[in-house]
């Protein structure tokens, strides 16, 4: 399961972007540019043999996208570089305190280059990581990635998510034709089973609508909109809780860390220069209460005693 997040948030991220087209509900799996490029194209022709000819692009806006989290940044800036006006419209353009996203595999840094991005790891103190260290049973082995035949800069990276999207937001806004704005999409406008544009309230609490030719939608896992367009069936059935331990070193260094404990994994990983991210699943769809202890009991008799067992041994 940690493997398929992990490499699955990669391709999520920078490949698998769910774009909201002409049709409800159709999805296109496309790579940002050329694809999206041709795509635009097609669908200005479509639009022309119905009257409705791109009046988006004659009007200002060619792409809405809506959420600036990794997807949408790196889209954004992707289409922006490509000559298109984008409309970015996110929720919150402070720098986000998350624990997700924070280790970009090797394959994710490759797709960063391909896109231009890779100097938002400049900066943030990214670290690099050249493989995993898995830990069972007071066994362990380590797995390298396999980078021989790669430039040596090439391995993962990881960092705080929420420095990496800032840097990423930053890049998009840098051109002149994207426009970042904060605000929260309230629904999808709907006309006729095509997407149209959003409605969204402003920070100043405004309510305002947008019209693009295509909209984007790119606001992650807790989306409102997918509600609007298929019904997800989401089956939860763990949590993820966050710590960042500080000044202390992994026995490999430059290298996540996987102890398969029971009932469920241990991650650790480095954030930054001196902070370790430590990621322990609990089974179940709510996390033990931190205000009555039942959470610092479980991570000290049933997280703490196993890691010290397999990190120690
Ligand atoms: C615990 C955990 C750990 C993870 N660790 C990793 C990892 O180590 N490596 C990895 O590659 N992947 C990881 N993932 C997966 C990764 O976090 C996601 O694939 C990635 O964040 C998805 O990016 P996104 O841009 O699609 O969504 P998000 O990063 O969630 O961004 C969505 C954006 O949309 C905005 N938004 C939402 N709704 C609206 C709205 N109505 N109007 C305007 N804006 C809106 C939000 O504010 C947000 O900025 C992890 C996931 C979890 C849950």
């Amino acid at each position: 399961m940690i493997y398929q997040w992990v490499l699955g948030g990669i391709v999520a991220s920078l490949l698998g972007l769910l774009l909201l087209d002409g049709s409800r509900g159709k999805r296109v799996n496309s790579r940002a540019g050329g694809h999206l490029m041709q795509k635009m194209k097609d669908e200005c022709v479509k639009s022309s043999a119905n009257g409705e000819c791109c009046s988006g692009f004659g009007g200002g806006t060619d792409v809405i996208v809506v959420g600036a989290g990794v997807a949408g940044s790196a889209l954004a800036h992707t289409l922006g570089k490509d000559g298109l006006r984008v409309h970015v419209i996110e929720r919150d353009l402070s720098q986000p305190d998350r624990i997700v996203g924070e280790l970009l595999q090797p394959g994710g840094y490759l797709k960063l280059i391909e896109l231009g991005l890779e100097d938002c790891l400049n900066e943030i103190d990214a670290q690099r990581v050249l493989g995993y260290a898995l830990y069972k049973d007071g066994k362990n082995t380590r797995l390298s990635y396999p980078l021989e035949q790669f430039h040596s800069d090439v391995a993962g990276r990881s960092f705080h998510n929420g420095r990496f999207v800032q840097r990423m937001r930053e890049k998009a806004a840098s051109l002149t034709n994207v426009k970042m704005e904060q605000g929260t999409v309230t629904s999808l406008i709907e006309e006729k089973g095509s997407i149209k544009g959003v409605q969204y309230r402003t920070k100043a609490g405004e309510e305002l609508k947008a019209y693009a030719p295509l909209t984007i939608v790119c606001d992650g896992c807790f989306s409102n909109l997918r509600r609007s367009l298929c019904n997800p069936e989401v089956d939860v059935p763990s949590c993820f809780v966050g710590l960042v331990l500080k000044n202390c070193q992994l026995p490999h260094a430059n290298h996540g860390h996987v102890v398969l404990a029971d009932p469920s994994p241990i991650l650790f990983y480095p954030i930054s220069s001196n902070e370790i991210r430590c990621l322990v699943d609990v089974p179940g769809q709510k996390v033990p209460s931190i205000a009555n202890g039942e959470m610092a009991r479980y991570l000290k008799t049933v997280v703490a005693p196993q890691v010290v067992l397999n990190f120690l041994t």
